[in-house]
């Protein structure tokens, strides 16, 4: 007999209809002679509507009343479907995540998840009972050692799902939802999105982080690690869905389920060129016209990262091969001696990143690699940061030395470095799915001291305040004292906090200044195919100049390509880009 985890999400459940009809479904599959473990979102909005009511009581309420408050939604679904389903003549009983053993750390309204104790839930399955679960929530042993109601964070529930499945050891984890499967982008958004059978675990983790909030990415975290089979359909048709497909396949061990080693990957890539434009016009076309001339060239580019600094003048720094850097000079030549800047070049450059499905969401990795280079004397010449993955940019004769200080400090063995691997050649798309993220705010630090430890101090205050840092570049030109900008992106929510983690550094850096830019959405393309296909970035920012669109912020890692717009550009922008790369076409 097969086991089943199977997740209807809020919409799915939204009425007494649509939790009969539900119900219906369910009694199919296990009629076909399944093991079924059901887990449930609270019905439609309701997690809106509790947090709307708390807001008329209190701005701040305390964080475990919010659990205890929004825990109470999961409850009145899974009732009302075991309701359901034994009036369909199929034996069910609902539990609480608490009575499941969802076992989280004690930290509330974001709790991780530590381990499942399946025992309960075996022996009503040993029963022949379909066991329904309340998503989003688990319970914590506070210091005290009596058990309190946390939950997952919004959209949490995936996480619950696949994290049965991995316990129990499920034959798949499937999302059941109000859309086909992962779209190319957001239907709400993009009319013509199509349905992706399938999608790597890596970019399903990127879009999700990046504004595809049809996956929870920690869901799709725990799917990578343990390669566990995750499947998105529709809850109103039998069609397939999406598949997503992983590499790895860690056993369960000692460490807790999500919090697991996040750090498992260290790589060196040597022989790299960094080749910084400062002072270039901010306005419509300038870097596609810059990426189009290299990618005409034969350039392939690695990382990007541009940002605005004041007079309106835009800095963009990229890396390429040690091999290219002559070409790309010139190339880079020709279009400053058109449009004005200046050009800083440097060869002998060593790319250095570590990767890991847990960096997302513990801004402290990040902090903790950045410090231990910055101890080592070595200084960042740029940095990339995406949801699996960490990198910067150093002088290539400091390699060996940071290469020792960063797997000392992660407590990285032999088989977990590599050292300039060759990238993987199969034939993916380099674009599969874009997504927009309008819950993001820029800031810049201006006039901020140019050597090792600012950009380490920095997202450590950041880090120690709970907040992850979505981008951060540091600025190509440099003040007159030598000062630099870093400007950076983060959550609209964490604002506030962020000014106030970062006010001892300004103190510290007294000719520095914390200015907030103006309203934003970033728009961003994600696919396994980029770092082999020579051009995707020119191909993004060409798709923004012909309508129109100026690109406030550029940053990259090696599997998708991010822009920083006008919030009121948004929607333009992600249209322009789902269309030149022709996304609208059927997908395989
Ligand atoms: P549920 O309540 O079932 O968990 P969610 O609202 O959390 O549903 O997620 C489904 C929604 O995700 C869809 O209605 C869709 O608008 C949105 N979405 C965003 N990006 C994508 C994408 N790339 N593919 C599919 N849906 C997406
Ligand atoms: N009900 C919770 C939310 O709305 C969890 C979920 O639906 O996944 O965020
Ligand atoms: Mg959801």
């Amino acid at each position: 007999m097969s086991l089943f985890v199977q997740k209807f999400g809020g919409t799915s459940v939204g009425s007494v209809e649509r939790i009969q009809e539900v119900a219906k479904r369910i009694a199919t599959s296990k009629d076909q002679g399944n093991d079924l473990v059901i887990v449930v979102s609270a019905m439609g909005k309701t997690t809106d509507q509790l947090s709307a009511l708390a807001q008329q009581i209190s701005s701040n309420p305390p964080q475990r009343e919010m659990d205890m408050l929004l825990a109470t939604g999961e409850q009145v679904s899974i009732a009302l479907l075991s309701m359901a389903l034994n009036e369909l003549g199929v034996a069910a009983v609902s539990m609480t995540g608490s009575q499941v053993g969802i076992v989280t750390e004690s930290l509330h309204g974001k709790a991780r998840i530590l381990e499942v104790r399946t025992e309960r839930i075996k022996n009503r399955l040993n029963e022949g009972q379909v066991v329904v679960v309340a998503g989003f929530q688990g319970t914590s042993l506070s210091s005290g050692g009596t058990a309190e109601i946390t939950t997952l964070g919004r959209g949490g529930s995936d996480t619950s799902a696949i994290a049965l499945a991995t316990a129990l050891n499920a034959e798949a984890c499937e999302i059941y939802t109000d859309v086909p499967g992962v779209l190319t982008a957001d239907p709400r958004k993009v009319p013509d999105a199509q349905l992706m059978s399938s999608i790597s675990c890596d970019e399903m983790l990127e879009l999700a982080s990046l504004g595809a909030a049809v996956l929870h990415p920690r869901a799709v975290e725990i799917a990578r690690n343990y390669g566990v089979k995750l499947v998105v359909r529709s809850s109103w048709t039998d069609e397939p869905g999406t598949t997503l497909t992983s590499q790895s396949k860690r056993p369960l061990g000692r460490e807790g389920l999500e919090l697991g080693r996040p750090v498992d990957g260290l790589e060196l890539v040597e022989n790299q060129a960094v080749i910084g434009l400062s002072h270039i016009p901010d306005q419509p076309g300038v870097a596609a016209d810059l990426f189009e001339q290299l990618s005409n060239g034969g350039i392939n580019v690695d990382l990007i990262i541009q940002a605005t600094h004041e007079g309106n003048s835009n800095d963009i720094t990229f890396t390429t091969s040690q091999a290219e850097l002559t070409t790309a000079e010139k190339l880079c030549s020709n279009l400053i001696a058109r449009l004005g800047g200046k050009l800083r070049s440097q060869g002998e450059m060593t790319k250095l990143s570590i990767s890991g499905a847990g960096i997302m969401g513990r801004p402290g990795i990040a902090a903790t690699l950045f410090d231990t280079l910055s101890r080592a004397g070595i200084n960042l010449r740029l940095i990339a940061t995406s949801e699996v993955k960490v990198s910067c940019v150093i002088d290539s004769k400091l390699g060996a030395k940071a290469l020792r200080a960063v797997s000392e400090a992660f407590e990285l063995n032999d088989i977990q470095i590599s050292i300039n691997p060759q990238p993987i050649t199969s034939s993916q798309p380099e674009v599969s799915g874009v997504a927009l993220d309008a819950d993001q705010a820029q800031f810049s630090v201006r006039n901020v001291p140019d050597k090792p430890g600012t950009a380490a101090a920095l997202c450590s205050s950041l880090a120690e305040a709970g907040i992850s840092l979505e981008a951060i570049v540091q600025s190509e030109r440099q003040h007159e004292d030598g000062g630099r900008d870093i400007s950076f992106t983060l959550k609209k929510e964490d604002k506030k906090l962020a000014s106030i983690a970062i006010a001892p550094l300004l103190a510290m850096w007294p000719k520095s200044q914390l200015i907030e830019g103006p309203a934003i959405t970033r728009v961003s393309a994600v696919g396994a195919g980029m770092p082999i296909t020579i051009g995707t970035a020119s191909r993004m920012f060409r798709a923004l100049a012909e309508v129109g669109i100026n690109i406030a912020m550029i940053a990259t890692s090696e599997i998708r390509t991010s822009c920083v717009v006008a919030e009121e550009d948004g929607i333009s922008a992600l249209r322009a880009v789902h269309s030149y790369f022709e996304l609208e076409k059927p997908q395989h």
